[in-house]
């Protein structure tokens, strides 16, 4: 196999900005500015550590709430992270995007009274303070249960990576980018999750004896879900995500100036990694911008947009009830001056006559109008890439081409040993419920490696 291994020693220079970008915060609002010591302590203090914490039913992946809270308080951030590290992978990435509000941080007892734990907070205060003075190194079990390849190395292939190393698997990953971090790196915006966090919470993961092969797409060059049991592997997961955006099928679909968000979103971090530079950013200072769709994509691509000084529309088909996005986002998003269009239709993208974008015909409340646009990016979700099973046998998908798993053992494929997880079988969801996904899918992975070893155990002892 032609794919790069990534050193661990790679990331290091990363780690150092990443607890710089951390305690900036960048360009967040001050109320989600990451605590520094005393405020994360404080805050720490407030948590009435009750009985049955309904904090912790509000969070996906059972997180120890208020024991890592209270080990905080008093001052224990090593026991805080110990805490933190039994239920999660990639707390310094939760504590940033999950959707608190809906989540952990709304069922919070405080939040009655209006003053809910910013449990969000101390958990990347914590994963930060962590990295920063390197206070955990974890007894890393002997890796002989077996051998694990994961395709994929965005939330879910980092957690199933993670869970499994834990457990005494050898993991590797194969990402078919340059960098691990999949959508995290490349599909959101740096002022909600900077890079260098990224690349922090991959150091980690690597820390626990996971390789990374990068450039190693699965289903081209000879890769392919064969080539990698051939290889010895005991199982596979599939986390690959939802990366085909869906198009509009409208006329004027392909003129130039129609875009995808993620196009945009790709761009953008590529310019703010110094890869590429400011004119092949596909936003003019000043320029109308609309963007189509109104989930987190869509949210992340407005405010983007707006960063880069266009004067950004949002049109949603539906209206403010049912918008999918976070709703902290979408209040930034308005605090910042995006405006937004209730039950708005794209009908066609007009074109100046030379093939660029000019303008958009749109079905409103108030009857049919067309507004001048030089840019739109469209934002109305993902499916899955049909690369990997389109070149292995037996793996069913469904008629949207998301990926077919059973119950027992959890989320395995039509094919034997090899398991999906995610949204690649979920459908786009956040960034936890894809960890969650991916913690449940890891214990169906390991009961069956274990299952196969035994029966292999007992055979060879019969013969
Ligand atoms: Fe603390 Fe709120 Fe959880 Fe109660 S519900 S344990 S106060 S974070």
């Amino acid at each position: 196999m032609n794919c790069n291994t990534l050193n661990i020693n790679q990331a290091a220079e990363a780690s150092s900005e990443a607890a710089v970008s951390a305690q900036t915060g960048g360009m967040l609002p001050l109320s989600e500015q990451p605590f520094d010591t005393l405020q994360a302590i404080t805050e720490a203090k407030r948590c009435l550590r009750c009985k049955v914490p309904q904090c912790v039913k509000g969070c996906p992946i059972e997180n120890n709430i208020p024991e890592f809270i209270h080990q905080l308080s008093k001052g224990n951030m090593g026991s805080a992270m110990k805490i933190i590290n039994e239920t999660s992978n990639l707390p310094a990435i939760c504590g940033r995007v999950c959707p608190h509000e809906k989540q952990c941080q709304g069922h919070c007892v405080l939040g009655k009274k209006g003053d809910p734990i910013k449990i969000g907070r101390l958990e990347s205060f914590i994963a930060d303070f962590d990295t920063g003075m390197e206070l955990i190194r974890e007894d890393i079990p002997q890796k002989t249960r077996g051998r694990v390849a994961v395709i994929g190395s965005g939330p879910a292939g980092l957690t199933v990576a993670g869970t499994l190393a834990r457990q005494g698997f050898k993991v590797t990953i194969f990402e078919g980018h340059k960098e691990p971090g999949g959508v995290l790196l490349y599909g959101i915006p740096e002022y909600r999750l900077p890079k260098a966090v990224v690349r922090q919470e991959i150091e980690k993961i690597q820390a626990l004896g996971v390789e990374f092969k990068t450039e190693c797409m699965v289903g081209r060059n000879g890769i392919t879900v064969d080539s990698i049991f051939e290889d010895g592997y005991d199982a596979i997961f599939i986390g690959t995500g939802t990366a085909r955006p869906k198009d509009m099928d409208i006329p004027g679909n392909r003129l130039r100036g129609v875009n995808q968000a993620l196009y945009l979103l790709h761009q953008v971090s590529a310019f703010n990694e110094g890869a590429i530079s400011r004119r092949f950013v596909p936003i003019r200072e000043g320029g109308r911008v609309a963007i189509i769709g109104g989930g987190n994509v869509a949210m992340d691509a407005a405010r983007t947009a707006l960063r880069f000084g266009a004067k950004v529309t949002v049109l949603c088909r539906e209206g403010r009830d049912e918008l999918t996005a976070i709703e902290s986002e979408y209040n930034e998003a308005v605090k910042e001056g995006v405006e937004f269009r209730w039950f708005t239709q794209a009908l066609e993208f007009v074109g100046n006559g030379s093939g660029v974008l000019q303008s958009i015909r749109l079905s409103t409340p108030e009857g049919e109008i067309t507004e001048n646009f030089e840019r739109v990016f469209i934002a109305i979700g993902s499916r899955p890439a049909n690369r990997i099973v389109s070149t292995t046998q037996g793996i069913e998908v469904d008629r949207k081409g998301y990926v077919l798993t059973q119950d027992y053992p959890y989320g395995m494929t039509t094919r034997k040993g090899v398991f999906a997880g995610g949204d690649v079988v979920h459908r786009p969801q956040t960034v936890v419920l894809a960890m969650k996904a991916a913690k449940e899918v890891s214990q169906g992975i390991a009961q069956y490696i274990d299952a196969v070893k035994l029966m292999r155990h007992i055979e060879t002892n019969n013969n």
